[in-house]
């Protein structure tokens, strides 16, 4: 997997990505602006998100104990997965156990996250995804670009192509004549998912949350397709991340408000499915939940880092970034693309590896970000914070000695001046593209000039005589009109 900037400059390089990415990015952040802006309670909604969400992690272990015993007390049975391997191990044994060689999913982060589908496969059992980007990613073969449309990076003709050259592979074939007309790839991907729902017994799906008190798992979704995964297979098993937990249906109100706003820009949720244990005769008839930390527990252990917890994936913050407006979700190398996932991603996976120690470097930390994340994650900070992992590790030799340079003349009024006399002296030998390595930070950037004069010595020659007060005159009186003209 490449770093971040290898994989950036690719993607960068790619017109009809970039036109793919700036027209869907755009229209979707226009109708959230729209939708946000209805609400004149919108702030006090997002503090009231943030506030539930840093509660409950902080008393994550009652939480989680509660909901294993309502799902529990509901007819259902819970599972807990320490990591990735276990998750899948569970998952895979279950699905076994029904004799079943065949899975339906409803679209989720988490199963990405342990790579299910692959563990699967190898097991001999094929998942089907049934939300409609996910099955245009899984016929083309590709990864997902994105939290909310796994497919924003194709357009509408690029999905005729692979529903007509791969649909057959994997089921009921596209029509003869298909066009690219939006509602004629809807139509073939309904006939298509519709015989895979009829005759496929068990099903795997994430969920948006998971109520404590009641044991109920919530999944937010907008085409259905969702909810012929949920309710028509014998057997349902969700992979739930712990912190999706929240404690109360009147804990989900707030979400159910924030979420479609933030995510589709939508006042109301189209499809919001709920599921508590079993009931007999309807839905269902087994219910697992497997419960994934795969990291989770480190990251609540950063009283930093721990916000991305917050995080209910609705996927703002992606549209709004100008970084992932030029380089797309797949540069990213993670589950996770945007924003989010540079900060969520090195949490969990740690920054040991290239790729992942790249991720917080990825963002322009200009803010925009946390202004529109619904449950007010600080992703700047948290950027900055991971820098600070990274640089603090192994490599970065030169950036290291360049710092620990820059802190020693800083640290020092004499060598400071020094510092800044010697460099005005020799401003106009000053390259305007740095040499070897150094050149990577000026291909992208000015060297600022360098002053003739340094603020500190200009000071000392003009500053010292303002400050002196007038016979009669307090110090500061009339300062603003000569600073003005200065
Ligand atoms: S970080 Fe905030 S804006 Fe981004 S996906 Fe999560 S909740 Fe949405």
């Amino acid at each position: 997997m490449p770093s971040f900037p290898e994989a950036a400059k690719s993607a960068t390089g790619d017109s009809q990505l970039r036109h793919n990415l700036r027209k869907a990015t755009h229209t979707i952040r226009a109708k959230r602006d729209g939708a946000v802006g209805e609400l004149d309670d919108w702030s006090q909604l997002r503090a009231a998100g943030a506030a539930i969400k840093d509660r409950t992690l902080r008393h994550l272990d009652t939480y989680l104990e509660r909901l294993e015993d309502a799902v529990t007390a509901a007819g259902g049975r819970v599972h807990w997965a320490a990591d990735a391997a276990e998750a899948n191990d569970i998952v895979t044994g279950l699905v076994r156990a029904t004799g079943e060689s065949d899975v339906v999913k409803v679209k989720s982060m988490a199963t990405q996250e342990i790579e299910l589908n692959e563990a699967l496969a190898q097991a001999g059992i094929t998942a089907y995804e049934t939300d409609l980007a996910e099955l245009i990613v899984q016929l083309s073969d590709d990864l997902p670009s994105h939290i909310l449309v796994p497919a924003i990076h194709r357009n509408r003709a690029e999905i005729r192509e692979i529903f007509r050259d791969q649909m057959a592979a994997w089921g009921v074939p596209a029509p003869e004549r298909l066009s690219d007309d939006p509602r004629a790839l809807a139509e073939a991907a309904r006939v298509h998912l519709r015989e895979r729902f009829m005759r496929t017994k068990v099903a795997v799906s994430g969920a948006n949350f998971a109520v404590a008190d009641s044991g109920t798992m919530v999944v937010l979704e907008s085409e259905g397709n969702g909810r012929m995964c949920l309710t028509l297979p014998q057997t349902l098993i969700s992979v739930v991340g712990i912190e999706k937990i929240v404690p109360s249906w009147s804990d989900l109100e707030v979400f159910l408000q924030l979420l479609p706003r933030s995510s589709t820009g939508e006042r109301m949720n189209p499809y919001t499915s709920t599921w508590t244990g079993v009931t007999p005769g309807d839905g269902p008839q087994e219910f697992h939940l497997v419960l994934l930390d795969n990291g989770r527990s480190d990251v609540l252990a950063d009283t930093v880092g721990r916000q991305a917890l917050r995080c209910i994936r609705c996927s703002a913050c992606l549209n709004i970034c100008p970084v992932y407006e030029r380089t797309g979700g797949h540069a990213y190398g993670s589950v996770y693309p945007g924003p989010i996932g540079a900060i969520l991603t090195p949490q969990l996976q740690g920054t040991a590896s290239e790729p992942e120690a790249s991720l917080p470097y990825a963002s322009s930390l200009c803010g925009a970000c946390y202004e529109v994340c619904p449950v007010a994650i600080d992703i700047p900070e948290v950027l900055v914070h991971l820098r600070e992992e990274v640089a603090g590790g192994s490599g970065h030799t030169a950036e290291k000695a360049a710092m620990g340079a820059a802190g020693w003349v800083f640290g020092g009024e004499r060598r400071l001046g020094a510092a800044q006399r010697a460099a005005s002296a020799a401003r106009s030998l000053v390259p305007r593209r740095m040499p070897g390595p150094a050149s990577a930070w000026t291909d992208t950037r000015d060297i600022p000039d360098i002053p003739e004069e340094s603020f500190r010595s200009w000071w000392r020659r003009e500053g010292a005589a303002e400050e002196a007060p007038e016979p009669g005159r307090a110090p500061g009186d009339g300062d603003e009109q000569e600073g003005g003209r200065r």
